[in-house]
Formats: C-alpha cells, structure tokens, sequence
C-alpha cells in the first residue's frame, strides 16, 4: 500500500500552532494504512510528550558496568530508530523533507561522542547513577546551559533545548523498554499519536477512552494492528511524517476506514469527519440488528463465525457481535506488561473468565506464541532472558520456543486441562513446522493430564482435542503429514502469507508486497484446507483474512466453514454468508484457483457481487 503525504491549506486559518519542529502550522492531511474503521474527531495526545516511567535511581559500584552497558545498548537502539525515521524521509514532500533532515541529523550527532552520552557516562560511574538518571539529570543540564547563553534568539535557544530532552526521552524510553508507558492520563476522547506502538503497548489501551490511534510504523496485520481491531479503536498506522507534523494542543480527524488522519481541520475538513462518524453509527445501528439471526447461506449451509481475542477487556465486544464463540484465544495477553511469569492459577483464572463469559460455545486457546514481532522485553523481565536471535521472525518463535522451555507448555497445559471442567476448550499450537513438533508437544499433554489427574483434579472424558496452527509454508505444504499427528488445524492466514511472500506482516515500508490473495498463498490455504478435509477433521481460518467480506465467498468456496475473526468484523462477514450460494461460491473460487495473476485474482474477489451467475 502506497503512502503519501500532502499539505491541504484549504480552510485552514493559517495561525497553526507550533509543530515540534517549531514552524506555524496549518491544516495537514496525512494518508496511512487503514487499520480499524471508525471515525475520531479530538485533541492530539503525543505519546512522546508523556513522561517517560522512570523513577530516579541509585546504584551500586558493582552495577556500573551493567548501566554502562544498558546506556549502549539504548544508544544503539535510539541509533536505529533515528536513521529508520531518516529512511523514509524520501516519501515526504521536499518541504517536509527540508525540515526534518536537519533535526533528524541533529538526533544522530546527540547519539554519538555527544556531551550528553558523555556526560551520562561520567554521571552512571561518579555518580552511581541508573542510566536512566544519569541520561535525565544531564539533558536537564545542558539544556539549562543553552537557555542561559547570550542570545538574541531566544526561539532557536529554546529549540536546542528541547531537541537535548528529545532526544534523552528516546533513550530513557529505550532504556525502559516494556510498559514504559502509561496510557492512564491520557485525558478521555484524544487521539492518540505515536512513531511507533508495539502490541504490548496497545494492549495497555481503554477503548472507552481513546478515540482514535495513529503511529508512522507498523503494517496491516502486524499484532498491534490486530490489538488495534480488536479493541475498536479508529485507527490509522504507517503515517509518514506525522511525529514531527503535530503540535502540542493540535485537534485533528481520523479516518479508520480510508486511513487519513486530517491535524489541524478547518472547518470543511471538520464538517466532512462529522458527517463520516455520522455515517459509520449508522451502520454500526443496521449491522447490529444481524446478531441473532444465523450464519447461513440462500441454499441453507451454515458457516461459523467465531471471534479471536486478545485481551479480556473484548469479551463484551464479543458478546454483542454475536459470536458462536472464539476461536482464537491469543494468550500473549498474559505475558505482557508485567514482570515475571504467569503461574498456573493466573492462567486458570483468566481462562475461566473467559470460558464463563462465552457460556459453553467453545473456546480455542492457543499456548504462548512468542517472538517475531511480538515483545520480548516482557517476557524476559525478572527470568532468564529469551533469546530472539539476530532474525526473531525465524529464531525461536512458538513452538519451538515451548519446546526448548517446556515448562511454560506444562503450566498452560495444566490450566487448560482445569478450565476443561468449566466448558467446551480446545488447545492450539502455535508456528509449527514438522509433524515431530505436535508429537512432541503430544507427549508432554499426556503427561500433564496424568499429573493433574493425580493431583485429584476431574477432567472431562473427552480431553480438549490439540490442534495446529498452519501458518508456515511449510506446515500447510506438508498438511497431510502434520494431519496425521493433529485434532484439527487453524489456518493462520497472517503468518502463512509473510513467510511465503518474505515479507514482514508488521513493516511500513513492505506492506504494499503484503498480499494474502497472492496465489501462492491461497494454494497453501486450498492444499492444507483439502488435506484437513480428506480426513474429516476440523478446519478454520483464524487470520485477518476471515474478518474480510470480500474474501468470504472465496473461502467458503475452498470448502471452508468456520472463520475465526476479530469481533467488530463478524456483524458485515455474517451478513456477506446471509447473501451468498454455496455452489456459486465453488465455482468462483475454481476461477480464482486458475489464475497466477496477483492482480487477476484481485480484479475477481473485487468484482465478486453475490447472486450475480459466476461464469
Ligand atoms: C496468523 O498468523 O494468521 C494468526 C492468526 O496468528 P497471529 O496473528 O497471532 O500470529
Ligand atoms: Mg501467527
């Protein structure tokens, strides 16, 4: 997806606020990747602005080592972000291009043998300072020392201070890495700007308070996308230029659906997101009206529509949608924004809210699915750190990870096998590859049943069956195999396109070749989905595609019956099943199956109408 920004002075009064640049400011139209539909009109809030969580603190003399060497590493990362934000500077416009280039510059002298770096070392080993101190307590005096020079520009002196804070910001924030920030005083109805928002950031988010959310980085189905979905939030992400085109106290307009965000509206541009957002309620009114009635096509095949879910605070999004309940209980959740594991008992509760809450409509838990994008941070805080590797997306990511570490399998398991009593609970494995990784993960569920069992716990007869996630090439090309060792498969659409196309789910800069449609990813989805079906076992779709209608009759056509989908989504896919016929649907989905045209087969699910003859 392409990504352009353009200035629209059009109703704009011309008396702007200052940007963190420092220039006067008018009305600005940026142009991102949709994330999450749904209109938001209100004050910016920078995440950027928001003081870094970081209490003054002491050390000893043992641990000056140890802060000098986080003080590089956050160098280093601090280093890598400013020449990522200086990347992209091409697709700006040149005015923009000319102004930022020089800050950016200024960024990356702070972040070499700068004073600041300097003076932080000396203060972590002099001092006994943490390196977060130490960067704090230098920044504040360099900056006292610029405002104090004799200088006629005053603008330009305060200016150079703030890019000193600036840039001590990024480092302490670097520095503290997870849950670095608290979204708790973010006043109720601002839109929330950042550069950058990692899942266990949006997790931390109050959909009754944010109104909308807009970052530079991030991709279509990259996990805080997801997050971002699932909470309901209007969202916009991959916004080029947008840290450092807002002002303190600007207002603005975000479109989830089209994927703009307008800083600093003039009246037009106010007038026209007012009568967006007046639209969007109303569809929102009309779709609501589908949630009792069933997921069945014009010729009478039903389909299930169950719902994914990230974090608990969606289960009243799911009720209202009207799930047959979730099909993807994602427990990343679990391990974020905190420090330490979670025991067993922490597992079991949050399942038993969860299987409580969908009242007996079955709900499928995937076991931790660490790595990739997904943080790390958190989940080495306080144990023996994960290690990611140098390329995280193919290193220890899901099961493999809970192999090398099956005591973490043996907890979740355990908590599962609790919950089982409580309702209908299927397991899931996440990033599987070969069929030695479920036989594997097979033996040590057996052991954990029988251990339980001796703990006097009463598990169902019929245990939750163990299912596979098939988002590797790999996994689905080897389907018939990894069948036979499976109970049933959940295709994970989001994964299975980024390692078949190379291209990372969660990157700005390569989302445009992100293409679940591309038809090397669909014969996976065909060949896995037939494998499944061959032997009568269970298959669904839990990936971003699901959620999309336009993809629906597509799928059903491969012989898919269950989607698994973000809530928000099931309303508008229930309502595309409620207008389609099964045998136009296999028909079209053997047209599109013929085709090896990306483009063609885009043209076709576009053009796709339900009930018009599918030749
Ligand atoms: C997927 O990869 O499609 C999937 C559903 O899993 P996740 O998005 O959590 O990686
Ligand atoms: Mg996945």
């Amino acid at each position: 997806m392409k990504t352009e920004a353009h200035a629209t002075p059009r109703g704009a009064d011309g008396k702007g606020a200052e940007t963190r640049k420092g220039r006067r400011a008018r009305e600005l139209s940026i142009k991102g990747i949709p994330i999450s539909s749904g209109v938001a009109i209100g004050p910016i809030y920078d995440t950027a602005e928001a003081p870094a969580a970081a209490p003054r603190r002491s050390i000893t003399a043992s641990q000056v080592e140890a802060e000098r060497a986080r003080l590089t590493a956050a160098i280093a990362a601090s280093r890598k972000q400013v020449n990522k934000l200086k990347a992209r500077l091409a697709i700006l416009p040149e005015e923009a291009q000319e102004e930022l280039e020089p800050l950016l510059d200024a960024y990356a002298m702070m972040l070499g043998e700068s004073r600041l770096i300097r003076g932080a070392r000396k203060r972590i080993e002099a001092e006994l300072l943490a390196a977060e101190t130490a960067v704090e307590d230098e920044a504040e005096a360099i900056s006292a020392a610029i405002l104090q020079a004799r200088d006629d520009d005053k603008a330009g002196l305060r200016r150079r201070a703030s890019e000193v804070h600036e840039i001590a910001r990024r480092l302490t924030r670097n520095l503290t890495q997870s849950g670095f920030r608290s979204f708790k005083d973010v006043p109720g109805g601002s839109i929330l700007v950042a550069e950058e928002l990692t899942p266990a950031d949006a997790a931390l988010l109050d959909p009754s308070r944010i109104a909308g959310v807009a970052a530079e980085e991030g991709g279509a189905d990259g996990h805080t996308a997801i997050m971002l979905r699932a909470l309901g939030i209007p969202s916009v992400l991959g916004l080029p230029g947008l840290t450092n085109a807002i002002a303190r106290g600007d207002q603005a307009v975000l479109d989830g659906g089209t994927g703009t965000i307008v800083l600093r509206p003039g009246a037009e541009a106010l007038e026209a997101g007012r009568v967006a957002s007046m639209a969007y309620a109303k569809e929102r009114t009309r779709l609501s009206k589908l949630r009792r009635l069933p997921a069945i096509t014009t010729d009478g095949e039903e389909m299930e529509l169950q719902a994914n879910l990230e974090i608990p605070a969606e289960l009243p999004l799911i009720a209202q949608a009207g799930a047959a309940g979730i099909g993807l209980l994602r427990t990343e959740f679990l391990f974020m924004n905190r420090q330490g594991l979670p025991d067993e008992e922490a597992h079991y509760e949050a399942y038993r809210q969860i299987v409580e809450a969908t009242d007996g409509a079955g709900v499928t838990i995937r076991v931790l699915d660490w790595g990739g994008e997904k943080d790390m941070e958190a989940l080495a805080e306080g144990i023996e750190p994960f290690h990611a590797g140098p390329n995280p997306a193919l290193g220890l990511r899901g099961i493999r990870m809970l192999l090398r570490r099956p005591e973490l399998l043996e907890v979740q398991f355990a908590a599962i096998l609790r919950v089982a009593a409580q309702g209908p609970v299927r397991i899931l494995l996440p990033m599987v590859t070969i069929p030695e990784e479920v036989r594997e993960a097979r033996e040590i569920y057996e052991r954990v049943v029988k251990r339980v069992r001796r703990r006097g716990v009463t598990l169902p007869e019929k245990l939750p069956p163990l299912g596979v996630m098939i988002e590797t090439p790999g996994a689905a090309l080897a389907a018939d195999a990894v069948a036979l060792e499976a109970d049933f498969f959940a295709i994970g659409t989001n994964d299975l396109a980024m390692y078949t196309l190379a291209v990372d789910r969660g990157e700005v800069e390569v989302s445009h070749l992100y293409d679940p449609l591309h038809p090397a990813v669909l014969r996976l989805i065909q060949f896995a989905t037939e494998a499944a079906l061959r032997l009568r076992m269970p298959v669904s779709v839990c990936g971003e595609m699901a959620g999309n209608p336009r993809l629906v009759p597509l799928l059903m056509g491969l012989g898919l019956r269950s989607l698994s989908m973000n809530a928000s989504a099931i309303p508008r896919v229930k309502q595309m099943v409620r207008a389609l016929n099964i045998d136009d649907c296999a028909r079209f989905a053997r047209r599109v199956m013929e085709q090896s045209d990306p483009k063609r087969i885009q043209e076709l699910v576009m053009g796709f109408v339900p009930g018009e003859k599918v030749t």
